[in-house]
């Protein structure tokens, strides 16, 4: 579904995307020179690895054998460090998507209180960093964390990434909260559905967003956006 969807979201955009399917017996050795071909293809501007890959191949080992300047979905370590940093530069999707709905939606985060669920490298550690640069006080939530409601309930913006449905329902949350759902899961009926208890929640919040239709569509803008980034990079260091 994922590469699926950014397959298309590079074609409506008219950016000429590859996918290259590999088997998933792959030796590591295999899959570092796949990506050294790619790093050195002058033509090609952006290289994302779809993670997770196999149990027997290092993820952080391929991340960073991506060039920098080709590392449209920001999971190497001198890109992580450029964003803890407060520089310019590729930014991770799926947090910056989650800023730039902030922003549309009218959403100032200066002096606001952002409780994030999930503690992950893709989702909610660099999404604190992003918020703190935002000059927003940041909370971060995880798996081992006492008492989740009494923090949740003083947020004026809550984003929750954790992969688990009815993370958060609606007696969790003050009138008027924000609540970002990052979550992807299925329902019974199979159907997806995120982590929090939509229906609970909708008539409590100023704002919460939809699964599907709310944080994945700009994810992947971002990942365009870091394509055009990533473009502009390659050609300087032509
Ligand atoms: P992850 O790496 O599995 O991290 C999940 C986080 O949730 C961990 O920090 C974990 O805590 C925490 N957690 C687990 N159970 C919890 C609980 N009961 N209460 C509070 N925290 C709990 O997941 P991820 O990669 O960040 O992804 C999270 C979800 O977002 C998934 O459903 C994923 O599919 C979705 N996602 C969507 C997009 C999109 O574009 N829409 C992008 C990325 C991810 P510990 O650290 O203590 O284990």
């Amino acid at each position: 579904v994922y590469v699926a969807n950014k397959e298309k979201a590079c074609n409506n955009v008219g950016i000429i995307n590859n996918t290259v399917r590999l088997p998933d017996y792959i030796p590591e050795h295999d899959l570092l020179r796949v990506i050294d071909f790619y790093n050195n293809d002058k033509t090609v501007d952006g290289i994302l690895v779809q993670l997770p890959l196999p149990k027997h191949i290092n993820s952080d080992k391929i991340l960073k054998a991506i060039s920098p300047e080709k590392d449209v979905d920001c999971f190497h370590p001198s890109n992580v460090a450029n964003l803890w940093l407060g520089k310019e530069g590729i930014k991770p999707c799926t947090p910056q998507g989650i800023i730039d709905l902030l922003d549309y939606g009218n959403i100032d985060l200066r002096g606001k209180h952002v409780v994030i669920i999930g503690r992950s490298n893709i989702v909610g550690k660099p999404l604190a960093q992003m918020m703190l640069k935002e000059n927003a006080t940041v909370t971060i939530c995880h798996s081992k964390t006492k008492n989740l409601q009494e923090i949740t309930k003083l947020a004026d913006v809550i984003v929750v990434a954790v992969g688990k449905r009815n993370v958060l329902n609606g007696d969790m949350v003050k009138d008027g909260a924000v609540v970002v759902d990052v979550g992807i899961n299925r329902n019974d009926e199979g159907k997806l559905c995120g982590d929090c208890d939509y229906d609970s929640l909708v008539d409590k919040c100023s704002l919460i967003t939809p699964v599907p239709g709310g944080v994945g569509l700009l994810t992947r803008v971002t990942l365009l956006d870091n394509v055009l980034l990533a473009h502009s990079l390659n050609n300087m260091c032509q």
